[in-house]
């Protein structure tokens, strides 16, 4: 029997008539024939609502006990899910992650999914059960503790059910049609993919593309497993990410894939660094032991007279205390004047594998930004995106102008956005 792995995004799993609706669609794949797993998000804003919670309760740092408090929000779903399920007569049993055999490993709050020891799942489906999982979460092995896998993590959760079940499709449903040449909830005129390959996605994943999880996107590479996001609102076939050969075979390659964008970061400066070998070594080993992830990098040109230069640098917003206490406590070692923290910039990225091949994309996005009155302040590329840090409030013009710029606007009407607050 085929068998696909389902996963319901909070949007779609908000309120108690939008879970009966899922469980229809569930019941409907299970008995056009499939085996199905379903892994599940907390309803709606919960897990926004469960750290605002923490925050109103505590004002310290509580790793562990955040995390079992996160995981609460996916329980919820999955029991709801499943008694649904069991009403339309279909037999279902839900599972947490650890129960579902989801092992993780690294840190609280974005643990990595590790294996996944399916055993408990087949034995579900062997009975003609459906199973429900709830998704985010795993049970690290050398602790023995629940983690969360980061914000997003379901996505990672179902592909890595998919992995390991060998499913035959991973769908993620979502509140928009599938991935789109922009977020629509800024760019109505976005245009639904129909495919997209791994390393696009992953780009436009890491660029705050938000549909999809980087590490989800990054999982289903490396075991080669398809991904169909769509909508569990409309039922329209969605988007289709796969690998380049399936991939170019189905589509006329297009050069730009799409614009993504992302207010999520900030960007520290330290300023007044020794230039001499070593200095930049030494700074960011000391963000390296913070855990922050780092981004983009600038280093300004020093003046010749003063021997000293300005680095700065991109990170998660989230990270800048975390990072900002680790370069303060390595001050005289590294031997910086002072630091600023900006945390009102926004990056807009643009992504395609035909820009390896044309000409002219940088002059075209750098114009579009021009004629749109957009100041940039960083710039990186690679060989299939170029991304640049404005000013936050910039960011949605400059991702319309760009979209326009290269023709990627739709004619066909406006993108439809189901359902979620955005959040
Ligand atoms: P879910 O709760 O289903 O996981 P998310 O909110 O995490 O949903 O992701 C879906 C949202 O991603 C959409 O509502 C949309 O605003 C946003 N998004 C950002 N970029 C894109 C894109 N290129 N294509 C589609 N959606 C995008
Ligand atoms: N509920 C988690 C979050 O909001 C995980 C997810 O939705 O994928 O980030
Ligand atoms: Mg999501």
């Amino acid at each position: 029997m085929p068998l696909v792995v389902q996963k319901y995004g909070g949007s779609s799993v908000a309120d108690a008539d939008a879970i009966r609706r899922v469980a229809r669609r569930v019941v409907e794949t299970r008995n056009a024939g499939n085996d199905v797993v379903v892994t599940v998000s907390a309803m709606g804003d919960t897990t926004d609502e469960l750290i605002d919670l923490s925050n109103d309760v505590s004002g310290n740092d509580h790793p562990r006990e955040m995390d079992i408090l996160l995981t609460a929000g996916e329980r919820i779903s999955m029991a709801l899910l499943a008694m649904a399920v069991r009403d339309l007569g279909v037999g279902a049993q839900s599972f947490t992650g650890p129960q579902a055999g989801v092992i993780t490993s690294g840190s609280y709050g974005r643990a990595r999914i590790i294996d996944v020891a399916p055993g408990r799942l087949r034995q579900t489906l062997e009975g003609g059960d459906v199973a429900i999982v709830a998704g985010f979460q795993g049970l690290n092995q050398e602790t023995q503790d629940v983690q969360t896998l980061g914000r997003g993590g379901s996505d990672t959760t179902a592909v890595a059910l998919a992995a390991a079940l060998e499913a035959d499709v991973c769908e993620i449903y979502t509140d928009v049609d599938g991935v789109f040449s922009a977020d629509p909830r800024v760019v109505p005129a976005a245009r639904k993919l129909d495919v997209i390959t791994y390393e696009e996605m992953l780009d436009m994943a890491a660029s705050g593309a938000k549909v999809l999880m980087p590490r989800c996107v990054e999982y289903a590479r490396r075991f080669n497993v398809p991904i169909h996001v769509r909508s569990s609102f409309s039922g329209l076939e969605g988007t289709m990410v796969v690998g380049p050969t399936e991939g170019e075979e189905a589509m006329e390659q297009p050069i730009i894939a799409g614009v993504a964008h992302d207010t999520s970061e900030a960007k520290i400066t330290v300023i007044g660094v020794p230039d001499v070998p070593g200095s930049a070594a030494r700074l960011f080993e000391s963000v390296a032991r913070a855990e922050a992830n780092i981004d983009m990098i600038v280093q300004n040109v020093s003046a010749t007279h003063t021997g000293v230069t300005d680095i700065s640098f991109t990170l998660p917003t989230a990270q800048v205390d975390a990072a900002r206490a680790a370069l303060e406590g390595d001050h005289e070692s590294i031997g910086f004047r002072e630091l600023v923290v900006d945390d009102s910039i926004g990056k807009i990225s643009l992504i395609g594998a035909g820009m390896r091949s044309a000409t002219g994309v940088s002059a075209k996005f750098f114009s579009a930004l021009r004629d749109a009155g957009i100041n940039i302040e960083m710039i990186s590329t690679s060989d299939i995106r170029i991304s640049v840090v404005t000013r936050a409030e910039l960011v949605n013009d400059a991702v319309r102008a760009i979209h326009t710029a290269f023709g990627l606007d739709s004619s066909q009407g406006e993108a439809v956005v189901y359902g979620g607050t955005g959040r």
